[in-house]
């Protein structure tokens, strides 16, 4: 018997809207932060003056009266919803927090312009892509926007979103897997902290080198607004700039995730990587947390297109992966010993190429041994 499997993925394009649309656009987004906002001040206030907690229901339950009122500017009812449902998760969040013994901060008040986006969690309801290539948002109207690829499958939630002052409609979608021809080829995956990857046969999947170059610009940029006065209109460009050069890298890592995500899944049946998740990493695996932001994203595309391919991606546990050889034997190394000789079985490779072989054979054993060698 399958298993029924559902591919979820999203499909992110830009919106160009006119003047009179961005300025409707920019209302519908500080309305809903002032809704956000509103209601952490209502939790805070139930909590101190009652000593009452709040939660989702008892808020949605109020948006019928807030919205009959005429007080409040977000036009869409499950987009205020979605408002509420957003301040539910964040507070869930520092619950949990609390129940596992850390002190996190109380959820805070959010700036508008740090409010950047809003969802229509129902799709058709409040936001539409129309036959005319437009997107039909409830308030603002018919937005134009530019469909650089199709959208495949059904499409579940929109999301209109401000990044840099430019917009963009991100639209969730379900699909049915489809799977690859059938590969027994298998591969296990280290981090690199050099190289963005080593693999279990091998190769290294290198860094693009625009990277450092990104991160160059991104410095400079972080370095000018920290000289421009407070309230200044010069610190407002340069503050504009960061958040461009920041959108810069955040779009080329995740094409970069895309493409060595998707070539990977066209080649391997099996993918055994790293669960990076662990509590308690500590020692060397602090130092992989440099590339915490593309690996995260990265790990992220590579689930959902192993899923839709049929491909079988497995996490392991991380501790001691570089700290043993293959054949069992323990390997250690401090984090500046880049080569792994073995004494026992007398492999003699990279430190990486060892732990992608350690991490591999991890994921062997979890399988039983039903996996064709
Ligand atoms: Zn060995």
């Amino acid at each position: 018997m399958d298993t029924e499997i559902v591919v979820k993925k999203n499909f992110k394009y830009r919106l160009y809207p006119s003047a009179a649309q961005t300025i409707a656009l920019d209302t519908q987004l500080a309305e809903a932060c002032r809704l956000y906002n509103a209601a952490l001040q209502e939790r805070r206030d139930a909590y101190r003056m009652a000593g009452k907690s709040l939660n989702y229901c008892d808020q949605a339950n109020q948006l019928k009266d807030i919205r009959a009122a005429g007080d409040l500017g977000l036009v869409n009812a499950q987009c205020a919803q979605d408002v509420l449902r957003r301040l539910d998760k964040a507070f869930k969040a520092f619950f949990k927090r609390i129940k596992r013994g850390k002190t996190p901060g109380y959820p805070r008040f959010r700036s508008a312009s740090r409010y950047d986006s809003i969802t229509f969690p129902t799709y058709g309801d409040g936001a539409k892509l129309l036959d005319n290539g437009k997107l039909r948002v409830q308030g603002v109207g018919q937005v134009k926007l530019k469909l650089h690829r199709p959208i495949e499958g059904t499409i579940k939630t929109v999301t209109v979103k401000r990044e840099a002052g430019k917009w963009y409609a991100v639209f969730s979608i379900e699909c049915e897997p489809r799977p690859l021809p059938p590969s027994t080829e298998k591969a296990g995956l280290d981090v690199g902290l050099r190289a963005f990857a080593a693999l279990s046969d091998g190769t290294e999947i290198e860094n693009p080198r625009y990277y450092k170059e990104a991160q160059a610009s991104l410095r400079r940029a972080q370095r000018k607004v920290a000289r421009r006065k407070r309230g200044g209109n010069n610190r407002k460009k340069a503050v504009r700039d960061l958040q461009r050069a920041y959108a810069h890298v955040r779009n080329q890592r995740a094409d970069f995730a895309h493409k060595v995500s998707r070539g990977l899944v066209i080649v391997f049946g099996l993918i055994v990587i790293e669960n990076l998740n662990i509590k308690g990493l500590a020692g060397g695996m602090l130092a992989k947390s440099v590339n915490d932001a593309g690996w995260s994203s990265f790990i992220t595309k590579l689930t959902y297109k192993a899923a839709e391919a049929g491909r079988v991606l497995l996490k392991v546990d991380p501790r001691g992966t570089s700290q043993r050889c293959v054949c069992g034997a323990p390997n250690p190394k401090t984090l500046s010993q880049r080569w792994h000789y073995c004494e026992i079985c007398g492999l003699s490779v990279t430190r990486d190429h060892a732990s992608a072989l350690e991490i591999m054979r991890l994921g062997l054993s979890l399988l039983g041994g039903t996996w064709p060698t």
